[in-house]
């Protein structure tokens, strides 16, 4: 068919509009958002007919592209309106849906950074919808019904579990950090050991962190080693800290030395200058219990000298983006009067959140079921290889092109804690007989729900630490449903 043919039967953006079809979507989507999806395609057609036209594409190719083989077949232009008032209301569906949306975490990485850090739970956040849906009582004090203090009960909690004289807390570790070096070291100098300038990913990195608070870095040691006497000597009149940064994603191994905030802890009387430790993931429960290697834990470094602590919120404590400063009053207090602070601090949503999961603490036992990063850090093998199985089971009974199998497999901590610690796991192995592994992959990815996997030995796995498996029908049923396993591509896929 020629170009002009092709053009000829695009039909008019107004009279689209008065279509049957399309005056559907506008009641239900309203006008403006209609006749931008209508334009839209229209032009995607008209572009894709130009591409054409220019040999870019095959006749077979555009045609089910812009899906009017019927009427090309049948020569009526109204099965191609209908099929491309089909193609806009898709379009609208997708414009309307949230790009931020539920995923499946098959990939076994408990704090996958991508995929959110910590999970909250479903218990949990039915709650803090409760709490946030309506007014709440943010700064207001129910006792006495007036102002009150904001997250003054996350405060009590995190002093009661970690022993601090007082905590807050700001949107993320980053902002703590930030916000104590502001406040106690801006315009002085910090000691650091050059075995902890760390980078956490992306924009963190502790001698940037360093220079945008406004206070010199002062590097001591080496990276392998450094000592109390490397310390020592570095300090000056304008010293106004020494930091210890915990060494979150990696491991220095071998002929090494580090200075622990005990022993750090002379110098602070000497000099009366304080110790911060930004502790990374913050652990609030001893991991080694669970045989699992230590990381260091909030109460433990308190106890063993630190003035300050920091930790994230979404890491090992198994809650919201949040990052919590913990240590004595008079240096919380001047961080609370700090501007930088409003700038920093939490809102309802967070502070819900955060004093949700805090509570669980209060029992230790309670915490580990509770909380789903601990229940997925803590969770013994036995019991991942039973939902492994019955993921397995349910998969084989949906008959589908594929090898269904059990795979020992590892997972992952993430989220930048335990860097070297493999946890044994067990995944369902898919092995799709008509497609390749990674076309399987792609389109988990695409389904109403979408699921993330790694490929092993093409092999799609599922590890069953992270998968819920509350949504194992539900996966099984998508499957079935987008024809997963099916050998014929769809035009998205060949495009
Ligand atoms: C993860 C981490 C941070 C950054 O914490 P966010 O909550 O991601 O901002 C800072 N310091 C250390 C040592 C970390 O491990």
């Amino acid at each position: 068919m020629e170009k002009q043919e092709w053009y000829r039967r695009i039909p008019k953006v107004d009279v689209l509009l008065e279509t049957d079809g399309i005056r559907q979507y506008i009641s239900a989507y309203g006008y403006e958002c209609v006749r931008e999806a209508v334009r839209t395609e229209l032009s995607d057609l008209r572009a894709q007919i130009a591409q054409f036209a220019e040999g870019a594409a095959d006749e077979d190719v555009l045609l089910n592209k812009i899906c009017v083989q019927d009427a090309a077949e049948s020569g009526q232009s109204a099965d191609f309106r209908i099929l491309l008032t089909d193609r806009i209301g898709a379009r609208l569906l997708k414009m309307q849906s949230p790009g931020l949306k539920k995923v499946l975490n098959g990939t076994g990485t408990i704090l996958h950074t991508n995929l959110g850090r910590a999970p909250l739970g479903k218990e949990a956040a039915s709650r803090v919808l409760e709490t946030v849906s309506g007014y709440c009582n943010l700064e207001y004090d129910l006792e006495d019904g007036c102002r009150g203090e904001r997250c003054g009960q996350i405060e009590n909690i995190l002093c009661e579990i970690t022993g601090a004289e007082a905590a807050v807390a700001v949107n993320n570790n980053a902002a703590a950090l930030l916000l104590i070096l502001c406040t106690l070291a801006q315009g002085g100098e910090v000691i650091v050991s050059r075995g902890e300038l760390v980078e956490i990913g992306g924009q963190f990195r502790i001698p940037d962190v360093m220079k945008q608070s406004g206070a010199g870095l002062v590097e001591v040691g080496t990276t392998n080693r450094t000592r109390l006497s490397d310390y020592e000597t570095a300090v000056t009149e304008t010293t106004k800290a020494i930091l210890k940064v915990h060494t979150s994603n990696y491991r220095i191994i071998g002929f090494t030395e580090e200075t622990s905030i005990e022993q750090l802890a002379p110098l602070r009387e000497k000099y009366g200058i304080p110790l911060i430790e930004d502790l990374g993931s913050g652990a609030l429960l001893d991991l080694t219990k669970y045989g699992l290697p230590g990381e260091p834990n909030v109460q433990d470094a308190l106890r063993r000298g630190a003035d300050i602590v920091c930790f994230s919120g979404d890491k090992l404590l198994g809650g919201p983006q949040a990052g919590i400063i913990a240590g004595k009053k008079e240096y919380i207090e001047k961080m609370r009067s700090n501007p930088l602070f409003r700038a920093l601090r939490i809102d309802k949503i967070t502070a819900a959140f955060l004093e949700t999961i805090l509570l669980e603490y209060r029992s230790m036992e309670r915490a580990l079921v509770r909380i789903p990063t601990l229940r997925m850090l803590t969770q013994n093998e036995k019991e991942i290889a039973e939902d492994a199985a019955e993921l397995k089971i349910l998969l084989e009974q949906a008959a589908f092109d594929a090898e269904i199998a059990l795979y020992p497999c590892r997972s992952k901590v993430g989220g930048g804690a335990l860097p070297v610690t493999e946890l044994p796991s067990m995944a369902v192995g898919i092995r799709p007989s008509k497609i390749s592994a990674e076309t399987l992959s792609r389109r988990l990815r695409r389904l109403p729900i979408p699921v993330v996997t790694r490929i092993e030995d093409e092999n799609v796995l599922v590890d069953a630490r992270t998968f819920e498996m509350e949504y194992a029908s539900e996966f099984v049923r998508m499957l079935k449903e987008a024809e997963i396993f099916s050998g014929k591509m769809c035009a998205e896929e060949e495009r």
